[in-house]
């Protein structure tokens, strides 16, 4: 079977930045599933799998805009420490959750402390970088009807948090709210999964 549109694939992947070291790697660890077609996985990754097959084994170097975006000045900010929760204590190299003006969330790292004020940078770690994925395909099957309605893959291999990406996009629909409890009995009858505990 070939990776096309709504396959569930299995990568083995690692992934060398241009310096040639190691950034991650599921090398000891399960595979990483995701639905192909949906965006789970970086553009160019996903486009390098298009009609393989299980067994295949590749290198792909992917461009920063086929990656995770070109670095942005921009999203450098000087930010007063007055803005941050009152008794906050933070370091150089902390990473902080932001909200925008559209009630996003932005993950920064505080790069520097200036006096009153900190440099947070909104970029993506990876951002500007060229990075080469060593991939080997090691499965490759239909999506269910239900890994197809929320738009990514269950993952076999998870732990006891069980489908725990769900719960994101779950919060605010009542109607996705039964889904995820029907996925959850249909999980537990096929032994997959466990119910997290309230
Ligand atoms: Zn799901």
């Amino acid at each position: 079977m070939k990776v096309s549109k709504d396959k569930v694939v299995e990568i083995h992947y690692t992934l060398r930045l241009d310096d040639d070291s190691v950034e991650d790697s599921t090398e000891g660890e399960a595979p990483l599933p995701y639905l192909h077609g949906a965006q789970n996985i970086i553009p160019g990754l996903e486009a390098s799998l298009d009609g393989r097959q299980a067994g295949d084994k590749y290198s792909v170097t992917l461009t920063p805009d086929q990656g995770y975006g070109a670095y942005d000045e921009e999203l450098v900010e000087l930010l007063p420490l007055s803005e941050l929760p009152e008794g906050s204590e933070i370091a150089e190299g902390d990473e902080i959750l932001s909200i925008d003006e559209e009630g996003n969330e932005m993950a920064g790292v505080i790069e520097r402390i200036e006096g009153e004020n900190m440099v947070v940078n909104y970029n993506h770690p990876l951002a500007g970088r060229t990075l080469t994925f060593d991939v080997e395909v090691v499965d490759v099957r239909d999506a269910t009807p239900e890994e197809l309605e929320h738009g990514h893959a269950h993952d076999p291999y998870a732990d006891e948090e069980g489908d725990w990406d769900d719960e994101d996009e779950e919060w605010d629909d009542e109607e996705e709210w039964e889904d995820e409890d029907e996925e959850w009995e249909a999980e537990e009858e096929d032994g997959e999964g466990d119910k997290p505990t309230a």
